[in-house]
Parts: structure tokens; sequence; C-alpha cells
């Protein structure tokens, strides 16, 4: 038995980053970038009105105020993606929309409500404006040949818009990895049929599928396996086949019927280890087959999802090429005592909430490892050291917060 540490470590070492493809910049929401971005252009490319009003000569309009108004002759109409082909001359001015370009001989933008018009050609102004006033400088956001965006950049919304603005359609970026997952045991039913003694239903497959579409993964499912070599065998080989990784869940335990890790080497797998020091999901199996990582889940509810947010989220991050691997963790005081027996790292699940400026939290139930309505009611796993026989209430524990 390894603890959690060693064996994140070993798990880490053993994923690669999937290789990236390119997509509709849309579709790259969430994902890794796999190129630098340099603009090929000044953004915005010219000079242009942060006004609806009036562009001007600055000099032409000095001392302007609404007792002694100046009286300017409108040349042209310049609404927004109209480009001046005149020059602003003394006394001249173009009625100007916000983004137009700025035309030629112009220095500033006297907004409309320092205006009135006098006919169709004339307007005066009630006030000067500073040379540069209510312009936006070309470049001012963005200057041709700068990089944008560093490859390994999480593109968010403001990155996918930046890259609509260079005039990117596509971009390259890490693809979500496809996740098989299989859950085996003879006492599993799906959820249309009816339930009859002895038999629970299959819950594993849908919380781990649905950890998987949280990670930014895709999900194949394998479907529920029945404890026999055969069936095993048959729908981990397509997961093999078809996904880039392959989690299994139950049968991993000293059980008779427990086949799942004598199949994997069957299959030329390689095991990295089996057993960690933790609770729940201490029966949890990691190996390789070629490049592709498996992962042997306990079949106990909770220790399933457990292990999935300490280990199999990291990979599949790291897969997408995310360099923050884990979730956060905070320092919350408990409302109660906590005992337990020392040996392994307990997970223990906890509510989280803000009082009096500090962080508490207090168990949300039982904590078997069956009990998933405790899960149901958690947003954090406060973490108990290996070496702590008590933890008592009033005193500091650290949270890893669940990130949905
Ligand atoms: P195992 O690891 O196969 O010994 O399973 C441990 C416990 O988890 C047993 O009580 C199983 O009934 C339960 N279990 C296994 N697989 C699932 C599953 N897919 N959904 C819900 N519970 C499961
Ligand atoms: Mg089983």
């Amino acid at each position: 038995m390894i603890n959690v540490e060693e064996e994140l470590r070993i798990i880490l070492e053993n994923i690669k980053v999937l290789s990236p493809g390119k997509v509709f910049i849309l579709e790259a929401l969430g994902r890794v970038l796999a190129e630098d971005i340099i603009s090929p252009m000044d953004i915005p490319p010219w000079d242009n009105s942060a006004m609806d009003g009036y562009a001007v000569r600055a000099e032409d309009i000095i001392g302007a105020s609404r007792e002694k108004p100046i009286s300017l002759r409108i040349i042209e109409d310049l609404p927004a993606g109209k480009s001046s082909t005149k020059t602003v001359g003394p006394g001249e001015t173009a009625r100007i929309m916000t983004g137009a370009p700025i035309p030629a001989g112009a220095n500033g933008v006297l907004p409309v409500e320092e205006t009135q018009t006098i006919g169709a050609s004339s307007v005066i102004a009630f006030k000067p404006v500073k040379p540069g006033e209510n312009i936006r400088v070309a470049a001012e956001d963005v200057k041709k040949g700068e990089m944008v965006l560093k490859s390994t950049t999480v593109l968010g919304p403001p990155e996918i818009g930046m890259l609509a603005s260079l005039g990117r359609k596509e971009v390259a970026v890490i693809p979500p990895p496809k996740i098989a997952v299989l859950a085996t045991g003879d006492e599993l039913i799906e959820l249309d049929e009816v339930l009859s003694p002895g038999k629970i239903r299959n819950s594993n497959t849908y919380s781990l599928g649905a950890q998987i579409m949280h990670a930014g993964a895709k999900v194949h499912l394998l479907g529920m396996s029945r404890d026999t070599r055969e069936d095993i065998k048959a729908r981990m080989e397509e997961g093999f086949e078809k996904a880039d990784m392959v989690l299994t869940t139950g049968g991993v335990s000293v059980g008779e019927y427990d086949l799942v890790k004598e199949i994997f080497k069957e299959l030329g797998g390689e095991i990295k280890f089996w057993q960690v020091a933790m609770k729940p999901g201490k029966p949890l199996v990691f190996g390789l087959k070629q490049d592709k990582p498996y992962f042997g889940i306990p079949g106990n509810p909770v220790a399933a999802m457990v292990v999935f947010e300490e280990f199999v989220r990291p990979a599949i991050l790291k897969m997408m090429g995310h360099s923050h691997l884990f979730n956060p963790t905070i320092r919350a005081i408990l409302k109660e005592d906590l005992k337990q027996k020392p040996g392994r790292r307990h997970y223990i699940r906890v509510k989280v909430w803000r009082e009096d400026n500090r962080y508490v939290a207090s168990t949300t139930g039982d904590q078997g490892s069956a009990i998933l309505k405790s899960m149901v009611l958690a947003n954090g796993l406060a973490i108990i050291p290996e070496d702590c026989q008590i933890v008592r209430q009033g005193e500091e524990v650290t949270i890893k917060l669940l990130p949905w």
C-alpha cells in the first residue's frame, strides 16, 4: 500500500498530453491552447470615434460655450463602417458615429450632446475639445506582431473574443480525451430494470460519467458487465480500442469475483500499483496499456467519486494540457469532533460555509463509503492526515472543495 502523494506522482508521470488539433473557436472554450497567437494586425486598425458626435479640429472650437457657440459646416456623415474620403478643413466638421474611422484633418470628437444642428448642413458647438479627445487610437488594444495569447493558456470567453477579433476561425487546442467507463458486478441492474432481491442500481457509471464531463472530457459508456472473465474482457478491450483512458468500477478488492486486475494484465496491461492508504478508496488500481491509462476504481459509490476527484481528474486534466490539476483547498474550523483509525488519509464529506469572517465545516452525515446522500449534501472533503486520530471541534482542517 502506498500513500496518496506517491500514488499521484506515479499517475502523473505516466500521463501524456494528447496531441493538439484545430477546432472552430467556439469549440475551443475551456480547452488549452496549443499554439502561440501573434497578432497579424493592429486593433483597432485605425483611429476611430469613441462617441456619437462630430469629428472636429480642436483648434476650431477653442472657447466654445452655450453662451458663445461656434458654428461649423457639416461636410459628410460617417456612420459606423464607413470610411471617409474627405478632409476636414478649417470651420468644417463630419458627423460621426461610435467606431467610425476619424476623417483626415480632424483631431477630436465633440459628443452630440454638446451640439445643436442648424438646418441640414451646420452645427453649433457648445464646448471645446482637447486634441485626441474621444478618439480611440489605432493599436491601443493590440499591436501588429504582439504575442496576444501564449500556448498553454486556458481559453475562456475573453480569449475566444480576442481570437475572433484577430479573424481566427480555427485554433489549435488539446482535444478532450474520451474516457471509457465500465461497471462490473453481478448485482448491478440498469436504470430501467425492475429491482429484485439482491440487486442494486448501477449508479457509478453515471456519477463517474458526470465527473468526466465536468472535467471537460468525453464519456464512452461500456455498459455493465457480469463478474465473468469473458464479459469483463470483451468490454475492457472495447474500451482500450475506442477511448484514451479506461475506468472500471468494482471488482478490485480481494473478493472471490474480483477479476479486473487479472484481466487487465491478460490484455497486456501493466499494473503500476494497487491499494492506496486512503479511506474511502483503498483498493484503487492504476496501470497502463501501451500509453493508455487504466484505473480500477472501487465499487462503493462514494469511494469511486472520491478516488476520481483525487486521482482521475488530475490525470484527465493533465491529458488535456492543463497545468492547474488540483481542486482548490481552504482551511476551515470544524464544528464537531472527528475520530478515526490512524494509518490512512481520511476524506470526510463536509459542508463548508462562511461564518463570522472565516470558513467553518460540519460533516454531512453517515460516512459509509456506500452512502451517496452525504456526498450529495457535501461541497467539500475534509482531509484528515494519516497520523491523526482525532480532530477536535474548533480545530482547523484542510478542505478540498468539490468542483461542481
Ligand atoms: P466491489 O468493489 O465490486 O466489491 O463493490 C463494492 C460495493 O460497491 C458493493 O456493495 C457493490 O454492490 C457496490 N457497487 C459496485 N459497483 C457499483 C455500481 N456500478 N453502482 C453502484 N454500486 C456499486
Ligand atoms: Mg463487485
